[in-house]
Formats: C-alpha cells, structure tokens, sequence
C-alpha cells in the first residue's frame, strides 16, 4: 500500500485540525493507501477520536522515555496520545534544535521500544549538492545511525528523502533523482541490516510534492510514498494527492 504523510509543521489551531481531519475523513482513497498525519502536539487529543482511518505521528520525540527533560515528549508518552509514528530528524530539526545524527539513533531506538514507527529523514543541502557531496551526505546520515543501531532493525523503519534545496521551494527533486536517492538508502540498510532489512524498509520522497508531481515519484518503484509538507495543509490538495496516489 502506498504511504502519504501530511507535516503540518508549526501550522493550525486545534479548530483547524478538526476541520481537515473533517474534510478528509470520508475520502473513499483512505482505505488504498497508508495515510498519516503528523500535526502540532497541540491538535493529537482532538484528532484522536476521529482519526480512525488516518494514523497519528508526532514530529519529533525525545530519546529519554521518561526523566527531567524539560519540553521533551517521550515515544511511550507519544503512543499514550494515540501516535503511531514519529518524525525523526527533520532537516528543520536539525537546523533549528541542533539535532544529529547519533540523536537521530537515541530516537529511534526509543520509538522502537515503545512500538513506534520512526520516519528517518535524510538529505543533502544546496551546497552539499553543488559540490558533488550529496551522496556522501546522505551515506555519513544513513550509516550514523544505523551503525549506531548495531545494524538491526528493532522494528519498522520509513526512511524520508528529504533533499533541503527541495523543500518549500516550489522545486521538486525529480522523480529520477528521488528514485536513486531511495536505491541508495535500499543500498546502505542492505549492508548495515541486511537484505531483508533493505526490502522491509519503506522510503518516501518529501519536498515541494503537489497533486501535479504525484504520480511521477508513485511510478518509481523504488519510492514507496510521500512526505508532504504545504500541499498536506489544504485538504482540498491533499485529497487530490490521495486521489492520484491510489489510481496510480
Ligand atoms: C517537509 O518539510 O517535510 C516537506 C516535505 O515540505 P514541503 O512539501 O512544503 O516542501
């Protein structure tokens, strides 16, 4: 089944919410394809009761389970509110929460351990690009934290393709550049985790998706859904996008 995932960010009221959730909760595309949302903290309790065919993740979470960590959230307190799924090192994390890549492992073995989904995101910057470094950026990202993970998966894993000169700038990476980012991180969870790992493991492309550019990244097979940022926060786009991923 293909995945949508909508990030909201640091966007709508709990009224708001309500009101998407609304919006989206009869779409007939729920039941052909895994669909998430990841809204503020703020909205999870109002969400929750209708959120039967949605699942709810968190957009981050802490790597303690419980202690003195003013402001953290943890995966256990996380599946306590309804959430299924995390978000884990968002390159917005990691730009503006100073998060890393041995963080990004702590995370993700916490999520494990409470029967979460961590969705791990990776990518290169502009710069990083420029320079012929982004594959070495996404591998130093990829084999961090799995080799911190003592190559295992202690559950499921989504890896996001998140390249950052991608994301809310109105330019997606191609469905061709998206799809040798995902054969890449099939590649190094092959030989940090194994063969089995890498088929497990689902990869998702997120940055400046649209209704217009779904069904290009759905036709490669390598690339198992999306992380969609602003086109998630309409529900009229996100429908739209739906509606393309299950015909595709
Ligand atoms: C994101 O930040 O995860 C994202 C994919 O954003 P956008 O779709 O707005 O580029």
């Amino acid at each position: 089944m293909p995945i949508l995932a909508a990030n909201w960010k640091m966007y709508k009221t709990i009224g708001e919410a309500k009101a998407w959730l609304d919006a989206v909760a009869g779409a007939p595309g729920l039941g052909q394809a895994e669909v998430i949302v990841f809204p503020p903290l703020t909205a999870l309790a109002a969400l929750r009761p209708k959120a039967t065919r949605i699942a709810l993740g968190a957009q981050d979470v802490g790597w303690a389970d419980a202690g003195a960590f003013t402001g953290m959230v943890s995966a256990p307190q996380l599946r306590d509110a309804g959430c299924g799924f995390a978000l884990v090192a968002h390159s917005e994390r990691r730009r503006y929460a100073c998060e890393d890549d041995p963080a990004a492992a702590r995370k993700i073995a916490a999520l494990w351990g409470a029967g979460l989904t961590p969705v791990y995101c990776v990518g290169e910057d502009a710069a990083e690009r420029a320079s012929g470094q982004g594959e070495a950026r996404l591998k130093q990202q990829l084999d961090t934290v799995l080799d911190a993970l003592s190559g295992e998966l202690g559950g499921r894993l989504l890896i996001a393709y998140e390249p950052l000169w991608a994301i809310g700038s109105g330019r997606p990476a191609t469905p061709g550049e998206a799809s040798q980012a995902a054969e890449l991180i099939r590649e190094r969870v092959r030989l940090c985790c194994g063969q089995a790992a890498a088929h497990e493991v689902g990869v998702l492309y997120g940055g400046s998706t649209s209704p217009a550019t779904v069904r290009g990244f759905m036709d490669e097979p390598q690339i198992d859904g999306l992380l969609v940022g602003s086109a998630s926060l309409d529900p009229r786009s996100f429908l739209a996008m739906l509606e393309v991923m299950v015909d595709a």
